[in-house]
C-alpha cells in the first residue's frame, strides 16, 4: 500500500502524536469523544519529513490525498473552499510531537479572495465581519506564508485608526476594512514582487508549504537545541474548517485551563475577548475578561465549557489547556493538550486528584517532577506589585533580598559581618565560588541557564537569575546601571529566580508553606502543599530501595540533613578540619617538617580539634552510619599562593624591607624566603592529578593516622556518653589494591589500639572512593581489601573524560547543543562511559567480595536521572548535599515504581 499521508480528524487519536503532531492528535481525539471540534484532517510529520528530505518537494500523491479529504470537509460543511457564493474557509495550522509555543507558524481564514469575500458578507449578512476575516488572512498569510515584516500591516492598521481619531479596531467599520485590505494587497506585492494569490487552492498548498517549512525557521531550531528536541521529527499540519469569534457580541475566544496553573486550585482559570479570533488573545491586542466572567456575557457556553473541562480531564485524567472560540453563541473546542504549571500547582493537583479518585497514589508520584522538588522550599516575594526594573532568566529558583556587591571578595567579606548581600556579576567564574556560597543570590549580565553561575547557583541551591542583559555592570565604579536606574554597592536588590526578574530595593520575602511547616507552623501544616508533600514523600520511602544519604561535613549540615530525611552521611570531607587560624599553622608546620618530632608536634596540635569536630558530627548523626573521608586535596591548598608570595618577596628585596605580609601576617623576609623556596618545592603543573588522597596517605603515613585516632578518639567518647556512633572510614582516589592494602596494614593497628586504650569496642568499615578508571577496571582486586565502594563521580567523570571540570567552560555549552554530550555529564551521570565504569565496579566489586556496600557520593547523588541509573545498577544508597535528600528520596522512589532514566527510554 502507497504511504498514507492524510489522516481525518476521526482516523486519529491522542497516542498518534510522533504522526500527527500534539495539536493534530489531540484534535483528533476530542472529535472521538464527541465534542464539538470543526472537522478537518491532518497531514502527517512523516510527509513534512519526506518534504524536506526531497529538497521542499511533496512526496507522491500527498496532494491528491490533501485534494481527496478536502472534498470530503466540504461535503460534511456544505460549502466549498472559495465558492464566490458561500465559501468555505479553513485554517492551516502548524503542530509537532512535542509543544513548541509560538515557534511555528499557522494561518487562518485561509479561501478568503476578492470574489469570496462578498459571498461571505451575504451568507452572513456582515460585511464588517467579512472584510475583517479578509485583512486578517492578508495579514496572516502575508507575513507567514510570503515573508513579509508584520510591522508593516501593524502600522498600516495604526494609521488607519488614528486617521479616524479611533483607538480600538472594533472601531473600524466594514469600509476602513475594506481600505486596509487594498493596501495589504499593496504592501505584499510591493515587499515580495508577488501578488497575493487568489486562488485558495495555490493558498493552502503554500501555507502547507509554509507550515513544512517553519520546522527549519531559526527560532524552531533554536527552540529546538535549547529543549533538546530531535531535529528530524518534523510537523504536521491540521487543516481545518474555522469558526469566526469576531461575528459579533455574541461570539469571542478564549483560553482555559480545567485548573489553576499557578496555585493548582481546582477552578478553572483563563481568559475570554469578546468578538475576536483566536490569535487576538495571545497577542494581548484588547484587554481580556477573566474566565469566569464569560459566565455574564455568555452563560450557556460557558455551562457548556465547565462540563466539557470536566470530560477532557475525566478522559486525561490530568490538567488540560484549552483553546475554544464562540461563534454567535455556539462553542467550539480548537485544541487541547496537558497543561503546563508551576512545581507547587503540580504536586497540589496531584494530591487532589488522588483525593478525587481521578488518579492512582503511584500514577501521581510518577508524575511529580523530582528536578524542580526544590522550587517548593524556596522563598517568594511577599508582595505584589513591584515594578522589574530588568528581566533575565529564571536560572536558579527561589527569591533573595541583599545588598548589591561587585566582587566575590566583597561578597565574603560583607557576608562575614552578617550582611545579606546580591552579588552583581557580568559573569562568574570558578574564582568567584567563595563568593557566590555566601551570598543570598546571584544575578549576571551574560550567560545562560548552563553558565558557571547558573550550575553553581542550581547546585548550591542559590536564587540566581542570569544573562539579565538590559543591565551594565561597572565592576570597578561598584555599582549597576539599568535605563535610568542606578544601584551602587550596598544598596538593596531583590531578585526572583522564579521568574527572571530583577527590582530595585529591599521587597518582602515568605517563607514557603513547606519550611513554615517544617518548623512546625500549625497554620502552614494545614495547606495543601505540605499534605501533598508528606504524602508523596512517604509513598517515595515507602517503596524506595536506595537509601539517602547527605555529603556532610559539620553538624550543623548534619542536623539539615536529618531533618530532610537523610540516613546517613556519604561524605564527611575532613578538609575544612584543617583550616581556620590556629590549625593552618600547625598544617603548615607539617608540610614543612624538617624532622620527625616537627611533624608528629602538628599532628599533637591538630588531634584534639579534629576529635572535637568528629564528636559534634557523631553525636548528631547518632544511629547513622558516617562515612568520614580522610584528608584528599593536594597540599598546596593549605599554603600561600605562588605567584603572590613570590610577588611580595621580590618587591620587598626591591624596597629593602625587613618583613613580607604573608596571608595578612607579617613574616621576616628570611622567613618568607624560605617558605617561597618550600611551595616552589611543592608546586604541581596539575594539582588534581597530583600529591593528594591516599598518595598523601602514603607519603605522610603521619597525616592519616592522626585522623584515624581522632576518628575513634571521637567515637569512644560518643559511646562513653551513651551514644551510637556507625563509623565508616573512607580513603580516596586510590587507584590499586597495594595503595589500600599498605594502608590499611597501617591504619588498623592505630584503630586497635585506640580502642585499647580507651577500652571501648566499635565496628569500624574501611572503604575507598571509585573516582579513577584504573580503580573500576581493577575493583574486584580492590574489593579484597574494601569493605565498600563509594563512587566519586565528579573526579570519575574528570578522569573517564579527561575533561577539566574548572576549564570545560570554554566549550561545553557547545558541546550540548551540538550534541557532542547527551547531557553535562557533571550534572547527569554519562551512562554510556561513566556509568560503564560504574557498572563494572559494582559487578566485579561485589563478585569478589559478596555484601560490597555500593554507594555514590559526588553531586550526582542528587540528580534524578542519576539517581534512577543508582537504582538500575543497584547500589545501596546514594548521598547528596543536605537540601538535595527530598530530591533524591523523591527520585528513589520513583525508581522503584519503574520510572526509567532518560538514556534508557
Ligand atoms: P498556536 O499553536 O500558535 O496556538 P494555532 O494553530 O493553535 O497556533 O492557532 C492560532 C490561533 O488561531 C489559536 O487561538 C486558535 O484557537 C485559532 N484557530 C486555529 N484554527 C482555528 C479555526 N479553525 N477556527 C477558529 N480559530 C482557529
Ligand atoms: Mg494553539
Ligand atoms: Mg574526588
Amino acid at each position: 500500500m502507497a504511504d498514507k499521508y492524510v489522516y481525518d480528524f476521526e482516523e486519529g487519536n491522542k497516542d498518534m502524536k510522533n504522526l500527527l503532531g500534539g495539536k493534530g492528535a489531540n484534535l483528533a481525539e476530542m472529535t472521538r469523544m464527541g465534542l464539538p471540534v470543526p472537522h478537518g484532517f491532518t497531514v502527517t510529520c512523516e510527509a513534512c519529513n519526506a518534504y524536506r528530505d526531497a529538497g521542499r518537494q511533496f512526496p507522491d500523491g500527498m496532494l491528491d490525498e490533501v485534494a481527496t479529504h478536502l472534498e470530503n470537509l466540504e461535503e460534511g460543511m456544505g460549502r466549498r473552499l472559495g465558492d464566490p457564493g458561500d465559501p468555505l474557509l479553513v485554517s492551516v495550522r502548524s503542530g509537532a510531537p512535542f509543544s513548541m509555543p509560538g515557534m511555528m507558524d499557522s494561518v487562518l481564514n485561509l479561501g478568503l479572495n476578492d470574489q469570496s469575500v462578498e459571498g461571505l458578507t451575504k451568507q452572513t449578512g456582515s460585511d464588517r465581519f467579512a472584510w475583517d476575516s479578509y485583512r486578517r488572512l492578508l495579514q496572516m498569510f502575508g507575513r507567514t506564508v510570503m515573508g513579509v515584516a508584520g510591522d508593516r500591516f501593524e502600522e498600516a492598521i495604526e494609521h488607519a485608526k488614528e486617521a479616524k481619531g479611533v483607538h480600538n479596531d472594533l472601531d473600524l467599520d466594514a469600509g476602513d476594512l475594506r481600505g486596509l485590505v487594498e493596501e495589504f494587497k499593496g504592501i505584499v506585492a510591493d515587499d515580495t514582487g508577488r501578488e497575493f494569490p487568489q486562488d485558495p487552492k495555490e493558498q493552502l498548498r503554500l501555507g502547507i508549504e509554509a507550515v513544512f517549512g517553519s520546522w527549519d525557521n531559526k527560532r524552531a531550531v533554536d527552540y529546538r537545541r535549547k529543549n533538546k528536541i530531535d531535529d528530524s521529527l518534523g510537523t504536521a499540519v491540521n487543516i481545518q474548517a474555522m469558526v469566526f469569534g469576531n461575528k459579533g457580541d455574541d461570539s469571542g475566544t478564549g483560553v482555559a485551563f480545567t485548573r489553576n496553573p499557578a496555585n493548582g486550585d481546582p477552578a478553572p482559570y483563563g481568559d475570554y475577548l469578546v468578538n475576536a479570533q483566536g490569535e487576538d488573545v495571545v497577542a494581548g491586542i484588547r484587554n481580556t475578561l477573566k474566565l469566569e466572567q464569560m459566565g455574564d456575557v455568555q452563560p450557556r457556553a460557558w455551562e457548556e465549557l465547565q462540563a466539557h473541562m470536566r470530560t477532557l480531564e475525566q478522559h486525561y485524567r490530568d490538567m488540560c489547556d484549552i483553546e475554544f472560540t464562540v461563534e454567535q453563541a455556539k462553542l467550539w473546542l480548537l485544541q487541547t493538550r496537558i497543561g503546563k504549571r508551576t512545581a507547587f500547582a503540580e504536586w497540589v493537583m496531584a494530591y487532589d486528584m488522588l483525593s478525587e479518585g481521578l488518579i492512582d497514589v503511584d500514577t501521581a508520584s510518577l508524575r511529580l517532577d523530582a528536578n524542580r522538588l526544590e522550587e517548593l522550599f524556596k522563598k517568594v516575594i511577599a508582595e505584589g506589585g513591584a515594578e522589574a526594573i530588568a528581566t533575565g532568566l529564571n536560572a536558579s529558583p527561589g527569591a533573595a533580598v541583599g545588598k548589591a556587591v561587585f566582587t566575590a571578595d566583597d561578597a565574603e567579606v560583607w557576608a562575614e559581618r552578617g550582611e545579606p548581600v546580591i552579588l552583581v556579576r557580568r559573569e562568574t567564574t570558578p574564582d568567584d565560588y567563595h563568593g557566590m556560597i555566601r551570598s543570598q543570590g546571584v544575578l549576571t549580565s551574560a550567560g545562560g541557564t548552563n553558565s558557571h553561575a547558573a550550575v553553581v547557583a542550581r547546585g548550591e541551591g542559590i536564587p540566581a537569575v542570569c544573562g539579565a542583559d538590559a543591565i551594565r555592570v561597572d565592576r570597578q565604579g561598584k555599582k549597576f546601571t539599568v535605563g535610568q536606574t542606578t544601584v551602587a554597592e550596598g544598596e538593596w536588590v531583590t531578585i526572583d529566580g522564579f521568574t527572571g526578574k530583577v527590582y530595585a530595593g529591599q521587597l518582602d520575602l515568605a517563607d514557603s508553606p513547606i519550611e513554615r511547616a517544617r518548623s512546625g507552623d500549625p497554620e502552614a501544616r494545614k495547606e495543601k502543599i505540605w499534605q501533598a508533600y508528606e504524602r508523596f514523600m512517604a509513598r517515595a520511602d515507602e517503596v524506595r530501595r536506595l537509601k539517602v544519604r547527605a555529603n556532610a561535613d559539620t553538624p550543623g549540615q548534619s542536623g539539615n540533613a536529618i531533618e530532610r530525611g537523610a540516613e546517613g552521611i556519604g561524605l564527611c570531607r575532613t578538609e575544612h578540619m584543617f583550616l581556620g587560624e590556629e590549625r593552618v599553622a600547625a598544617v603548615r608546620t607539617m608540610i614543612f617538617a624538617g624532622s620527625a618530632e616537627e611533624e608528629q608536634a602538628a599532628y599533637d596540635a591538630l588531634l584534639p580539634l579534629q576529635r572535637d569536630d568528629f564528636v559534634g558530627i557523631f553525636t548528631a548523626m547518632d544511629g547513622k552510619p558516617v562515612t568520614v573521608r580522610l584528608l584528599d586535596p593536594p597540599l598546596h591548598e593549605f599554603l600561600p599562593d605562588q605567584v603572590d608570595l613570590a610577588v611580595s618577596v621580590a618587591l620587598a628585596k626591591q624596597q629593602g624591607a625587613s618583613e613580607v605580609e604573608v596571608g595578612g601576617e607579617a613574616l621576616p623576609l628570611g622567613q618568607a624566603e624560605e617558605m617561597l623556596a618550600k611551595v616552589n618545592d611543592l608546586h604541581e603543573t596539575n594539582p588534581m592529578l597530583g600529591l593528594r588522597g591516599v598518595r598523601l596517605g602514603i607519603v605522610k603515613p603521619g597525616l592519616y593516622a592522626m585522623q584515624v585516632r581522632a576518628i575513634i578518639e571521637a567515637a569512644c567518647q560518643v559511646k562513653a556518653g551513651g551514644g551510637n556512633p556507625v563509623v565508616e572510614i573512607m580513603i580516596p582516589l586510590a587507584a590499586t589494591r597495594e595503595e589500600l592494602s599498605q594502608l590499611r596494614e597501617e591504619l588498623e593497628p592505630v584503630a586497635r589500639q585506640t580502642l585499647e586504650e580507651q577500652g571501648q569496642e566499635l565496628d569500624v568499615l574501611w572503604g575507598t572512593m571509585i573516582e579513577l578508571p584504573r580503580a573500576a577496571l581493577v575493583a574486584g582486586e580492590i574489593a579484597e581489601v574494601a569493605e565498600f565502594f563509594s563512587f566519586g563521580t565528579n573526579d570519575l567523570t574528570q578522569t573517564a573524560f579527561g575533561f577539566s571540570r574548572d576549564d570545560i567552560g570554554k566549550f561545553l555549552g557547545m558541546y550540548e547543543e551540538r550534541k557532542l554530550v547527551p547531557a553535562n555529564p557533571f550534572v547527569t551521570i554519562d551512562q554510556a562511559g561513566v556509568g560503564r565504569l560504574m557498572q563494572i565496579a559494582s559487578q566485579e566489586g561485589r563478585a569478589s567480595r559478596s555484601g560490597l556496600k555500593l554507594g555514590i557520593c559526588g553531586e550526582h547523588g542528587g540528580d534524578p536521572d542519576s539517581v534512577r541509573f543508582c537504582h538500575e545498577l543497584g547500589l545501596d544508597y546514594v548521598s547528596c548535599s543536605p537540601f538535595r535528600v527530598p530530591t533524591a528520596r523523591l527520585a528513589a522512589g520513583q525508581a522503584a515504581l519503574g520510572k526509567a532514566t532518560a538514556a534508557s527510554k
